[in-house]
């Protein structure tokens, strides 16, 4: 994970961007960044259509789920939040809203 931020800053602040990464923009960034994965898989209308674009398309969901991970690890910078220990305390958190003994529906 330190490597992963040592790229993204190297990246980032080799070109004078950092006083662009605020909040505001990088949530922005996710948001956009998780529309663009969504458009993939727009005017699908079922899993084996999902799966198709999973298959002829991979490569695309591939580098959109990587720009969604880029700005979520930049927030996490400009926030101070440590993603793995972000990651655990909201699955530890998840696990007591939806203990695994009982049954769901959607
Ligand atoms: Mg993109």
């Amino acid at each position: 994970m330190q490597e992963l931020f040592d790229i993204l800053r190297e990246f980032r602040d080799s070109r004078g961007w950092r006083k662009y990464h605020t909040p505001k923009n990088l949530s922005v960034s996710i948001s956009i960044e998780a529309a663009e994965l969504l458009e993939l898989f727009q005017w699908t209308t079922s899993v084996e259509d999902e799966m198709r674009v999973l298959g002829e398309r991979g490569k695309e969901v591939e580098e959109e789920v990587a720009d969604i991970l880029i700005y979520t690890l930049f927030l996490c910078d400009v926030a101070g939040i440590d993603p793995l220990v972000a990651v655990k305390r909201k699955m530890e958190k998840n696990e007591r809203k939806y203990p695994k003994d009982r049954v769901y529906e959607f």
